[in-house]
């Protein structure tokens, strides 16, 4: 075990904070720590775009706790340490025939950050969050005891989703699902606008995953103008007939590309973004309507193909805007946002989900629809995401805790109220309180 004090920052790289960092490699170490310890977080890969991971004080950091421990290939049922990669669980399975049951879209985050934030994929429909396939997990408590629970727990119902706000959690026990391949058999639909985009990510309901790539640029009759894309784990039979001596597994790809320094911020601009647009969807529609085969690296995880990729919004860092709309007001309110981005900012990324009712107490997700923008961090920047959180509020939304570095506790309370009233009651219950503390806690008044 190494401490020592830091600067650190979430993925966002803002805000930053200085922070005891202290490195631990066994189990047997964070219990103590719980109980000699005030204002400390659990933090895994550092993939929370803001200040989730930051701690108050003290940061736990849980990449060396990274052994798994058990597998049952009759079940699928894994056990893994909290610090454990998704990336490696992938390695080590796949040629097995298991994939994770729900993955987000990077694979460098560990398994306490996944049950922290209650990570939702492109299947979030129909399969729920990561913490719907956790059997059970172990977790050091406030106080420096170790509990084991599972769903049907309060602790459990906290953890799921909690942020690291309950304890740190050390070890859990996962459902993985079987495949036949490492393919994804995808079929792209070309949306025209918005409605259109709305209407075919409603129809792909039914597919397993399902998600869509926003052109935000897009004004007048093309706003909202979209990729959407549907996909299916590939059966051995899939492969057969479309790609006929392809390998099972495809190779993983990603990492080869690297950003190599922080680029100025002017390199993503309205001219280079909407060429990009331009160019991009105009290829997505020309293949639109064909089923196609993708390597399961660049279907999920296409942006690990460019690692440090942070760095192309330059040194001062970047907002992620994630927000959920209920689905009765979603198409109002993203049609506001849209507009107010096309001519305010352009957002590098702009992603549309339809997700299904949340897990835990404090998840994300509820039944509506997801957009997620990106923005460099600047005065201007962040005056804009208080005007797109003014549209949320109003429709009933609310903001992802994992990927948030700025929102005020008005828009969180106005998102979370009774949920957060709840897990404030936990927390309490549990003695966290000011033992347990990030900058997203105290930001935030949990
Ligand atoms: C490129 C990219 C794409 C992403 N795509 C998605 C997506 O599609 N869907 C989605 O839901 N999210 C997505 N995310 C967000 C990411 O999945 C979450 O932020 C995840 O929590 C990061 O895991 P981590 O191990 O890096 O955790 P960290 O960032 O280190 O920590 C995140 C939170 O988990 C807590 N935590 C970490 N480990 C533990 C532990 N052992 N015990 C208790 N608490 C712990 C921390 O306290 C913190 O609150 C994406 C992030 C990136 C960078």
């Amino acid at each position: 075990m190494s401490a020592d004090t830091q600067t650190i920052a979430g993925w966002g790289r803002y805000p930053r904070r200085a922070t005891r960092l202290i490195a631990v490699r066994e189990e047997a170490a964070v219990a103590p720590l719980h109980r000699a310890e005030t204002g400390l977080i659990a933090r895994g890969n550092g993939r929370a775009y803001g200040d989730a991971a930051l701690g108050d004080t003290t940061t736990l950091a849980l990449g060396g706790l990274d052994r798994m421990i058990a597998f049952d290939p009759e079940t699928g049922h894994l056990a893994v340490e909290a610090g454990v990669l998704l990336a490696d669980i992938i390695d080590a399975f796949l040629p097995r025939g298991f994939f994770p049951a729900v993955v987000p879209g990077t694979r460098y985050v560990t398994v306490g950050g996944m049950i922290a934030a209650d990570i939702h994929g492109k299947n979030h429909h129909g399969a729920g969050g990561f913490g719907a396939h956790v059997e059970n997990l172990t977790l050091a408590l406030p106080d420096g005891t170790v509990r084991t629970c599972g769903p049907g727990a309060d602790l459990f119902a906290a953890t799921v989703g909690g942020m690291g706000l309950t304890g740190t959690i050390l070890r859990a026990t996962l459902r993985l699902r079987r495949i036949e391949t490492g393919w994804i058999r995808q079929r792209t639909v070309a949306a025209a606008d918005l409605d259109a985009a709305m209407a075919a990510l409603e129809a792909a309901n039914g597919s397993t995953y399902a998600v869509a790539w926003i052109d935000c640029l897009a004004r007048g009759a093309a706003r909202g103008r979209a990729l959407v894309y549907g996909g299916e784990h590939a059966t051995r039979a899939d492969l057969a007939e479309l790609a006929p001596g392809a390998p099972l597994n495809p190779p993983a790809g990603g990492g080869a590309l690297a950003v190599p320094f922080d680029l100025p911020a002017l390199t993503l601009n309205r001219l280079s973004v909407g060429a990009f647009n331009a160019l991009y969807y105009g290829r997505g529609r020309a293949g639109a309507g064909r089923d196609s085969l993708v390597g399961w690296a660049p279907y999920f995880f296409p942006l690990d193909g460019i690692r440090d990729w942070n760095r192309i919004y330059g040194a001062r860092g970047f907002l992620q805007h994630q927000c959920v709309i209920p689905k009765a007001r979603s198409r109002a309110a993203l049609a506001e946002i849209l507009d107010r981005v096309a001519h305010a900012a352009p957002s590098f990324l702009a992603v549309l989900k339809l997700l299904g009712p949340g897990g835990g107490v404090m998840s994300f997700p509820l039944a509506g629809y997801t957009l997620t923008l990106d923005f460099p961090a600047s005065p201007a920047n962040l005056a804009l995401l208080d005007d797109l959180d003014a549209i949320v509020r109003a429709a009933g939304g609310r903001l992802y805790l994992a990927k948030d570095a700025r929102q005020s506790r008005d828009t969180f309370e106005a998102g979370y109220g009774d949920a957060a009233t709840r897990f404030r009651a936990l927390r309490r219950d549990l003695g966290a309180e000011g033992r347990i503390a990030s900058g997203l806690s105290r930001r935030l008044g949990l």
